[in-house]
C-alpha cells in the first residue's frame, strides 16, 4: 500500500503558517472540466502543452491526463522569484524547450499568474518561433496583482493578492508536495 496524498488542513512551511485554501476536491473538479473545455478547442490541432518548471509541474500532469485528444508536452524553467515571497521583477531563463514549434498550436501551462511579468515573457518567447497559436492556461490567476499585459485563456481559479503554497507551488522550494491549494495564515503572523 502506498501512503495517501499529503493533504493536512493547516502547515507550516519556512516558519510560515498556512491554512487550507483550495481543496482536492475543487481542483479535480476545475481541471476536469478545463480538461474537456481544452478537448473541444483542440480537437484535430495536436497542441503541444509547455510546462513552466518548476511550479506548473503537478497541474500539468494532471490536466493532460484529463485531455484525450493527441498531444505532446514539453518544459521551459524560469526563475522571477527565487526563495522570496514577492518577485525579483526579472525573468531569467533557465531552461528553453527542445521541441520545434513552428506551426504548432502552443498551450502554456502556468501554476499562477501574479504580476504577469512570466507569462508576458513566455508569451513573446513563444512567438519568435512563429507557432500557429500561442493559447495561456494557468490554475490560478490573482488578477488585482497583475499589471503586464497576458491574455489567459484557461483559468483554474481567480484568487486575491496572497501568497499561497502547495500543489506545485513553493515557499522557498519546499511545500510543493502539498496535494491541495494553501494560503498564508496573516491572523498566526
Ligand atoms: P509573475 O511573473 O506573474 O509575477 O509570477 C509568476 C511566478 O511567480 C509563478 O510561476 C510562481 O512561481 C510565482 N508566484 C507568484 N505568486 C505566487 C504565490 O502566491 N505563491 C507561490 N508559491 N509562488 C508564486
Amino acid at each position: 500500500m502506498s501512503a495517501s496524498f499529503y493533504q493536512p488542513d493547516t502547515v507550516t512551511c519556512n516558519g510560515e503558517q498556512f491554512k487550507i485554501f483550495i481543496n482536492r476536491q475543487q481542483i479535480d473538479e476545475r481541471i476536469s472540466q478545463l480538461g474537456e473545455q481544452l478537448d473541444k478547442d483542440f480537437a484535430d490541432k495536436k497542441p503541444i502543452f509547455i510546462g513552466i518548471l518548476n511550479g506548473a509541474f503537478i497541474f500539468l500532469a494532471d490536466i493532460m491526463r484529463h485531455v484525450s485528444i493527441p498531444c505532446e508536452v514539453d518544459f521551459m524553467k524560469l526563475s522571477s522569484y527565487g526563495d522570496e515571497k514577492v518577485s525579483s521583477g526579472q525573468v531569467t531563463e533557465l531552461k528553453h524547450i527542445d521541441a520545434k514549434i513552428e506551426g504548432r498550436h502552443v498551450i502554456l501551462v502556468e501554476d499562477i499568474i501574479d504580476t504577469g511579468l512570466s507569462m508576458n515573457y513566455m508569451v513573446k518567447r513563444m512567438k519568435e518561433e512563429n507557432p500557429a497559436s500561442v493559447s495561456v492556461c494557468s490554475l490560478l490567476h490573482k488578477k488585482e496583482a497583475t499589471k503586464f499585459d497576458v491574455q489567459i485563456d484557461y483559468v483554474g481559479f481567480e484568487i486575491p493578492n496572497a501568497f499561497v503554497l502547495g500543489y506545485g507551488l513553493d515557499y522557498a522550494q519546499e511545500g510543493r508536495n502539498l496535494s491541495q491549494i494553501y494560503v498564508i495564515d496573516k491572523e498566526n503572523d
